[in-house]
């Protein structure tokens, strides 16, 4: 069985606190989102580099480790130039970006987690740095997703920060709390 592609609007995490991971995006201190991406990093460069068996997915159609990785390191990528752009243009339209197929044509499963683990770590370094520098009114600019989805830097955020902890989750078990 393939990976199913995520379809689900996952904005409702902004609104309530998610039931899998327990992560509670509207309480926590939009300050922290930039020191919480390097911890966060950090974590995952343990799971990359101390397990074997970190590239056998626990199930067909779930994700492995190595895959999550590579994932959470493009999403830092991918959101730290729309972050750049919420911040250099008025209200932009973000590119669109196909998780699943970036998954299947960068081949997840067969990248050395060495590797990963240090691009991981090289891309959280530059979001956490721009989200830490963002003061006073930029936090209130805004950009929109192809689908609609309508953000400002400060929910774009906290949006952003769900998804490393989320899937530290699918990988290890341990909540956003515990992290
Ligand atoms: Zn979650």
């Amino acid at each position: 069985m393939a990976i199913i592609p995520d379809t689900k609007d996952w904005t409702w995490v902004l609104r309530r606190p998610c039931p899998d991971c327990g992560f509670d995006t509207s309480a926590f201190p939009r300050e922290q989102v930039a020191p919480m991406i390097l911890a966060n990093a950090a974590a995952w460069r343990d799971v990359l580099t101390g397990q074997p068996g970190v590239s056998v997915r626990p199930a067909p159609d779930r994700w492995s480790p190595l895959e999550y990785g590579c994932h959470v390191r493009d999403v830092l990528r991918l959101y730290d130039f729309r972050l750049q752009l919420m911040l250099a243009e008025d209200d932009p339209l973000f590119p669109n970006w196909d998780q699943d197929e970036t998954a299947v044509a960068e081949r997840y499963g067969e990248q050395d987690p060495l590797v990963v683990a240090d691009e991981l770590s090289s891309a959280a370094r530059p979001i956490s740095d721009r989200f830490a520098a963002v003061a006073g009114d930029q936090w209130q600019r805004t950009g929109a997703r192809s689908d609609g989805a309508c953000f400002t830097v400060e929910t774009f955020a906290r949006y952003l920060i769900h998804y490393p902890i989320h899937h530290f989750y699918d990988v290890t078990g341990a909540t956003g709390r515990t992290l």
